[in-house]
């Protein structure tokens, strides 16, 4: 067995009783396709195996893939590729399904990375259970108006429930991670839950408005206004939103009301002004 490798974030699960809560919790059935980031030495996969018709690996380290190919023959389908470069939905429809469960410990380098790429393939997914660093934890299952709740809470919660399901000590992993981590489900919604008009001008307001989280709306959103306070103050007032808000209490439907005011209001100028 070759040594646990450090670039790759190798922290391997010894502790078979929190293995078998993890698989617990992502309800698979013997129907389903099951997809594993990063099944390392295996520890999740065998359970796995145990219980779904198809699991499908995707791990990036060769001596890792040849090692878990000998270990669970040809009943465990293997990716040796990168995570960043799979393409989800071509995976899942190639294997025959319309949606799959997605299990991962993930590695802590890419963790942002991997979660946007899961939200992009959300409709090929039934649920997510995932284990992630615990600040990451804190920040995608937080609530308008707590100190973690940001762009990545609302990018989770705007397609899926996020829960926190349990926290794990360092020294359930072999080598012991830096940091505490926490295992996480996301049931996606399969209707939309929110009513987002335009995702991209939406995302462009949240991330104006957190990268300034210590500001009040109205100074954090100023530059999406091209500076100009009197557009601010109609959008506050159609969007029905107090501008000294800071962005922290702000909610996803009330950003939905911003963006769609804030882009009327900005289209209209634009008119008058004849910059469009
Ligand atoms: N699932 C195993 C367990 O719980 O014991 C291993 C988890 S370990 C934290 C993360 C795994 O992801 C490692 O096996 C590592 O080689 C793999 N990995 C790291 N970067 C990856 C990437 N970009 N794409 C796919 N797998 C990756």
């Amino acid at each position: 067995m070759t040594k646990p490798k450090k670039g790759l974030a190798q922290h391997f699960l010894t502790d078979v009783g929190v293995v078998r809560r993890i698989v617990r919790a992502a309800g698979v059935h013997a129907d389903d396709l099951v997809v594993e980031i990063g099944p390392g030495r295996g520890a999740l996969t065998g359970r796995l195996l145990a219980r779904a018709d198809r699991v499908i690996g995707i791990e990036r380290d060769e001596a890792l893939c040849d090692f878990l190919g000998s270990r669970f023959g040809p009943g465990l389908h293997l990716r040796n590729q990168d995570v960043l470069t799979v393409d989800f939905s071509d995976l899942i429809r190639g294997e025959g399904f319309d949606r799959a469960i997605l299990v991962g410990n993930l590695p802590y380098y890419i963790t942002g990375a991997v979660i946007q790429r899961i939200l992009e393939a959300r409709r090929r997914f039934k649920r997510a259970v995932l284990t992630v660093q615990r600040e990451v934890a804190r920040r995608i299952v937080a609530a308008p108006g707590n100190r973690d709740y940001g762009v990545l809470s609302i990018a989770v919660q705007l397609h899926s429930d996020p829960k926190t399901l349990f926290d794990l000590a360092p020294d359930v992993f072999h080598p012991a991670p830096g940091v505490f981590s926490s295992v996480i489900r996301l049931d996606f919604h399969r209707e939309t839950r929110y009513r987002i008009q335009d995702e991209r001008f939406f995302f462009r307001v949240v991330r104006a408005a957190f990268g300034q989280r210590r500001k009040m709306l109205k100074n954090a959103l100023l530059g999406m206004a091209h500076g100009r306070m009197e557009i601010l103050q109609r959008v506050g007032a159609m969007a029905e939103i107090d501008f000294r808000l800071r962005p922290e209490a702000v909610s996803i439907p009330e950003y939905e009301r911003i963006s769609r005011a804030l882009k009327a209001s900005c289209d209209f100028s634009g008119q008058l002004h004849g910059t469009r």
